[in-house]
C-alpha cells in the first residue's frame, strides 16, 4: 500500500491478490472486472501479472492493483513474491466443485504465512450460474467466512453477478483500514 499527496490530492495504491485452486475462475473474475471480458476457453498460462483499476472513494483516487497468478497454483507454487505487499485478497472456489472449497483452508494458511493479519479478505464462491450442478451450498460459504471473520459473496464471471461488488467491497474495506 502506498499513499502520496501531490497537488493537494491524495492517492492510494492497493495491491490485491486473487488466490484459489486452478480453474475456479480467478482470471475470468479479473478480466470481467477490469475489462468486462469473459473467456470460455481461457488458458491457465495466458495471463498478465496484474490489472489496475481506479476507483473514486470520498473524492480520493484509489488505484487497485489486482494480481492474478499465471497458473502456478496448479503446481502449488505460488511464491511469496506474489503475496508481498498485498493488503487485500480474494480467495476463490468453484461452487460446482467441492474439492476447490475444501482447499480454501490451505489457501488461507498460505495467505497468513505470507502477509499480515490486516489483509482485507473476501471468500468468493464463483460460477454461481451453475446452480444445476451446485456442489457447495450458500450456507457453507457463509459459515466458513463468518468463522474466519471475512466477507463472502457468490459470483459469476460468466454472467457478471456480483463481480464488481466483490472487488469494490474489498477495495472499500482496505480504504477504511488505512484512512
Ligand atoms: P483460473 O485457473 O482460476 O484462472 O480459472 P479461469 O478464469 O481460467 O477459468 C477456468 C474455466 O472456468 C474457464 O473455462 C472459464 O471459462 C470457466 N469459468 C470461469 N468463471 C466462470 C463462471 O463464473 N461460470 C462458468 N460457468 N464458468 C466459468
Ligand atoms: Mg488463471
Amino acid at each position: 500500500m502506498s499513499s502520496s499527496d501531490d497537488e493537494g490530492g491524495e492517492e492510494y495504491l492497493f495491491k490485491i491478490v486473487i488466490i484459489g485452486d486452478s480453474a475456479v475462475g480467478k482470471s475470468n473474475l479479473l478480466s470481467r472486472y477490469a475489462r468486462n471480458e469473459f473467456n470460455l476457453h481461457s488458458k491457465a498460462t495466458i495471463g498478465v501479472e496484474f490489472q489496475t483499476q481506479v476507483m473514486d472513494i470520498d473524492g480520493k483516487e484509489v488505484k487497485a492493483q489486482i494480481w492474478d497468478t499465471a497458473g502456478q497454483e496448479r503446481f502449488r507454487a505460488v511464491t511469496s513474491a506474489y503475496y508481498r505487499g498485498a493488503v487485500g485478497a480474494l480467495i476463490v472456489y468453484d461452487i460446482s466443485r467441492r474439492s476447490t472449497f475444501d482447499s480454501v483452508g490451505r489457501w488461507l494458511d498460505e495467505l497468513k504465512t505470507h502477509s499480515d493479519t490486516t489483509v482485507a479478505r473476501m471468500l468468493v464462491g464463483n460460477k454461481c450460474d451453475l446452480e444445476n450442478i451446485r456442489d457447495v451450498t450458500v450456507e457453507e460459504g457463509t459459515s466458513l467466512a463468518e468463522a474466519e471473520g471475512f466477507f463472502f459473496m457468490e459470483t459469476s464471471a460468466l454472467d457478471s453477478t456480483n463481480v464488481k461488488k466483490a472487488f469494490e467491497i474489498v477495495i472499500r474495506e482496505i480504504y477504511n483500514n488505512v484512512s
